[in-house]
């Protein structure tokens, strides 16, 4: 496995007392590095504007790229840039673009991207919900358009559902979008009836009550969503790798263990292997509990086989 990350995601700073804060990452590289020593580890490049346009507006990245940022600048109510968050955003997404590019080339198979800003919240049009640009989408639609794959997949098990890889994916059947999340809870949407457009199936949402633990968790991954990755037969996966649904975590009620994510990427990686080559590029997306952050991407990392 191949591991990508960059000095400049620590320099997006959102502000005092912000839950996404630097040291989120700081804590998932410190633990990451320990429990696998002998990992590649790899500098994100920066994302060309071409790329970034394949999922987004021109009015958006031109906003996060283009105007002076001194100080704070507010992008919405709880999206925030600093003078470092530009280049963050932008290393962030062309991790995951690098990430695919060496998937695809071989021999190694998997790759994790260790970066922040998160991005499965920003859509076509809106930064939005900690997100400036959609890194998972980035890579997904690279996929698709650089290397002419028919079949990708965006596996988002972050605890908040991610609308906007939904937004940006809803009338493109090449890419299937599965999500399980805690609803209600930010930003409301991902209900088990948005199923792409003319409903064909190609959004998966599962809904998940606050409280869920593990074993509602695992039903509905194993009962729904995996049997219709399965029948997908995805050419490569994306995953959209947030733990906000740990007990731990303070934005949200969930009460998974770091066992179960240990759980789903193992299960993540036996569908690629199956059907995708064993492809997978993995991206660090939410989870504001440090101690859950330490635990889960080692046991997400362990879980794909690393
Ligand atoms: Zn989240």
């Amino acid at each position: 496995m191949l591991a990508y990350t960059h000095p400049a995601c620590l320099g997006h700073d959102p502000g005092p007392g912000h839950p996404e804060a630097p040291a989120r990452l700081e804590a998932v590289l410190q633990a990451v590095r320990g429990a696998f020593p002998a990992l590649e580890w790899r500098q994100a490049p920066k994302a060309p504007r071409d790329a970034l346009l394949r999922v987004h507006g021109r009015d958006l990245v031109a906003r996060v790229l283009d105007l002076p940022t001194e100080g704070l600048r507010r992008l919405d109510e709880d999206t925030t840039m600093s003078p470092g968050s530009a280049e963050a955003a932008l290393r962030a997404a062309g991790a995951g673009l690098a990430a695919v590019d060496a998937v695809m080339a071989g021999p190694v198979r998997q790759a994790f991207c260790a970066v922040r800003p998160p991005g499965h919240h920003a859509t076509r049009d809106l930064a939005m919900g900690f997100c400036l640009f959609n890194a998972a989408a980035v890579a997904a639609a690279h996929a698709v358009h650089a290397h002419g794959l028919a079949r990708v997949a965006v596996v988002d098990f972050d605890v908040h559902h991610g609308n906007g890889s939904q937004d940006i994916f809803w009338n493109e059947p090449r890419v299937m979008y599965l999500s399980s999340h805690q609803s209600p809870l930010y930003p409301d949407t991902g209900l088990a009836n948005e199923r792409g457009a003319g409903g064909d199936g190609h959004i998966a949402n599962a809904p998940l009550p606050p409280g869920t633990g593990g074993e509602g968790f695992r039903a509905a991954w194993a009962g729904t969503l995996l049997p219709a990755l399965d029948a997908f037969a995805p050419q490569l996966l994306v995953i959209s790798a947030g733990f906000d649904g740990h007990r731990l975590d303070p934005l949200a009620d969930l009460e998974l263990e770091a066992e179960d994510y240990r759980w789903l990427s193992a299960e993540l990686a036996a569908l690629a292997a199956r059907h995708a080559g064993g492809r997978v590029v993995s991206l660090l997306e939410g989870g504001y509990s440090l101690a859950a952050l330490r635990a889960c991407s080692v046991a997400h990392l362990q879980g794909l086989g690393a």
